[in-house]
């Protein structure tokens, strides 16, 4: 593929970011990659392992003369960074975002965006539960969804930027950020809150010794545990910034949570397997969308 923009920033150098500048080197999508974080730490690990083409030890410094500036940083932390670069944007530039939620922060970052500068947010919706600069790698985004919402943004640079996600391996599509918001309140928030809870009734469970949720943890708790290792300076700005459709979507979690609580009480057998059957359907439709693989075990070796 060919180089789409000449100078591209990354600020905030953690796992989305890195994984960026990977799968930018990949595909050649880029002339030159700036790059830019918060601690000294963090740019030297960044240097020792060549993750960007220059290091820039001020976020303004990374963003001088950048084509794309994309800011890669907790959502909580993104109206901070776009009102300190606004004042170096070039004319034309196009300043992105990676956030997992869409309305909150373009609230935060439009109103610093200079006039003559584009602002087109986006959301891959890709991860792990890593986080710095060292977990990046170029694969992370192939055969991912990559979310715009442009929201009226200018319509050659959204599909410039829509080119250089599919140039990182993403399949893109362009969404309303309120929906979006709802959308990944459904599939990717409340599940990361409902592991995050579960997790810590484990570690609460006085009768239940650590040392047995460790060795005999099956597939479905050690899933959990996965997921809530994820960042917590990351997801406890998606929450604080998501409010309205997480709350929403728990409020229907705990519905259904009671009327399988009251099945189990009430020795409802045909209800729980009525459920089960509706919720295996669902697994079978991502597996057939190739969005997860349907060997055993999630494709892991050893016991469940
Ligand atoms: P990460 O690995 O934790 O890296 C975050 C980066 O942001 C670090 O370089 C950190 O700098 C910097 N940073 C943190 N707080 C900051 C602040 N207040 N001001 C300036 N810089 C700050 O995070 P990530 O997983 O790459 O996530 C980055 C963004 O991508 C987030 O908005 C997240 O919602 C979104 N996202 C994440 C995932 C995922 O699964 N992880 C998936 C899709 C989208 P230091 O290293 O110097 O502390």
């Amino acid at each position: 593929m060919s180089v789409i923009y000449d100078r591209v920033a990354l600020i905030g150098l953690g796992l989305i970011a890195s994984s960026m500048f990977w799968g930018m080197k990949r595909a050649g999508l880029a002339g030159e990659v700036t790059g830019y974080a918060r601690s000294a730490d963090t740019r030297a690990t960044a240097r020792d392992i060549g993750l960007c083409d220059r290091v820039c030890d001020s976020a303004a410094e990374a963003c001088d003369g950048a084509d794309l500036v994309v800011l890669c940083v907790p959502v909580g932390a993104m109206g901070a960074v776009m009102a300190e670069i606004a004042p170096v944007l070039k004319p034309g530039a196009v300043v992105s975002d990676v956030g997992s939620v869409k309305r909150a922060v373009i609230d935060a970052v439009a109103p610093h965006v200079p006039a003559g500068v584009h602002f087109v947010p986006a959301h891959p919706l890709a991860g792990t539960e890593q986080s710095g600069p060292t977990s990046g790698f170029a694969e992370l985004f192939d055969n991912r969804w990559c979310l715009l919402t442009p929201e009226g943004a200018d319509e050659a640079e959204t599909a410039k930027l829509r080119q250089f996600w599919e140039g990182l391996g993403s399949n893109v599509d362009v969404m309303e950020p309120d929906h979006h918001d709802l959308v990944l309140a459904v599939t990717s928030h409340t599940p990361h809150l409902i592991a995050y809870t579960m997790v810590g009734v484990a570690d609460d469970l006085g009768r239940v010794t650590d040392t047995e949720v460790v060795n005999f943890s099956a597939a479905g708790f050690r899933d959990f545990t996965r997921i809530a290792a994820s960042d917590p300076t990351m997801w406890r700005d998606v929450f604080l910034n998501n409010k309205e459709a997480t709350l929403e979507i728990l409020g229907r979690f705990t519905e259904e949570l009671f009327a399988l609580q009251r099945a189990i009480r009430q020795g409802d057998g045909d209800h729980l397997h009525d459920y089960f059957t509706r919720t295996r359907a669902i697994r079978r439709g991502i597996i057939e969308a190739g969005q997860d693989t349907d060997a055993p075990n999630f494709g892991r070796g050893g016991k469940v």
